[in-house]
């Protein structure tokens, strides 16, 4: 039973921390090989897509990053509603890219809409439009789906780049239905794995793209993911136990306990986080929005006084994120959490909330 309700890093199950612990095998020879055409085989139904996908060592703000150098090179739309969705702003200006930003105030989804009025009352033409499926600091699940139809109908040839660090695994994404040019995750969220690689899905499009930047750098050019991924393997020295483990939580999200029984889990871990929580604290942003993988709570007792009672109790919570920080907190019901684990968390959660 887990008592880690951080939203990322999660709870990992103990026969996946002994995954890590296999000898080391090189990352040139058979082994891996057959180690990386068992991951990729797994990542297509992950992602629901037939096109390009692969594992960085590294977390998903570098995926951001990778984003942006392969598939921007002048002006980006950036669309914000909270902490994470604003990262994609500072990174586009440290790499000297125009940026225009559509934001809505936290706690609240991006309307696709809005979305859909600026591309058409905008005369600028944008490379590439940014969007933060599960915004971690607040718990919004915005409508990727119908986001993404926004600016494939307005505005065809503008790439969308989709964050799902905290929904892949745990909420549904489908790359190839919804149209969308890069989708990523970092692992140690819904995936459920210890923090250290990233996973990413890419179009045709998005490659296309990428062959015709002046300039993508060497670490993050997803050309060289293909080139390598194409004869079975990954540019440089991988975090190979990272490997191991994914090949493994793979098998058990797909074949054990399956994709969808795993969205169904995290759907009900949301009714009954909300449930369970409602005589003491407030859903902190909007409801028809609420996320499955994370809670924002405001309490009525400060949230950090009930997050320490917790840890007395040898439960940790999430705290409040940025300017949340001093009036939420949150809880992490993502990854190979199970509903037992949630319910004994909430029994203590609701006595210490009453004292
Ligand atoms: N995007 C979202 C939605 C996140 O929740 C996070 C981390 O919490 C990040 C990006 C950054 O990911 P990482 O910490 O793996 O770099």
């Amino acid at each position: 039973m887990s008592n880690f309700f951080v939203p990322g890093p999660t709870w990992v199950r103990p026969e996946i921390l002994k995954e890590m612990t296999r000898p080391m095998i090189g990352h040139r020879g058979a082994e891996f090989r057959e180690l990386y055409a068992r991951i990729a085989a797994d990542l297509k139904p992950l992602f629901a897509t037939a096109q390009d996908t692969f594992v960085m060592t590294a977390t998903g703000t570098a995926l951001m990053e990778a984003a942006l150098v392969n598939c921007v090179n002048r002006r980006l739309l950036v669309t914000t509603c909270g902490a994470f969705s604003e990262r994609w702003l500072a990174i586009a200006e440290s790499l000297g890219l125009e940026v225009d930003k559509l934001s809505v105030e936290w706690g609240k989804a991006i309307d696709p809409e809005d979305l859909r009025d600026h591309l058409t009352s905008r005369r600028a033409h944008y490379d590439a439009v940014t969007i933060t499926h599960n915004e971690t600091s607040t718990g919004v699940t915005n409508d990727v789906a119908a986001l993404a139809r926004a600016v494939r109908e307005e505005s065809p040839d503008t790439l969308v780049l989709v964050d799902a660090v905290s929904s892949l695994g745990g909420i549904p994404v489908r790359v190839d239905e919804w149209g969308l040019d890069v989708c990523f995750a970092s692992v140690q969220k819904a995936i459920a794995l210890p923090p250290g690689i990233a996973l990413v899905a890419v179009s045709a499009q998005t490659l296309a793209r990428a062959r015709k930047m002046p300039y993508r750098g060497t670490y993050f050019d997803f050309l060289n993911y293909k080139k390598h991924a194409d004869d079975g393997g990954v540019p440089s020295t991988p975090s190979i136990p990272h490997f191991y483990a994914l090949a493994a939580q793979l098998e058990h999200i797909l074949r054990g306990e399956t994709l969808e029984a795993r969205f169904r889990r995290h759907a009900a871990m949301r009714a009954t986080t909300i449930a369970r929580t409602s005589t003491f604290a407030k859903l902190a942003s909007d409801r028809t929005h609420a996320s499955a993988t994370v809670s924002a709570l405001a309490p009525v007792r400060p949230p950090e006084e009930l997050r320490a009672a917790m840890k007395q109790r040898g439960y940790t919570l999430g705290g409040g994120y940025g300017k949340w920080k001093e009036t939420t907190f949150r809880v992490g019901h993502m990854g190979d959490i199970t509903m037992e684990s949630l319910n004994a968390m909430l029994d203590v959660l609701e006595e210490v909330a009453r004292t």
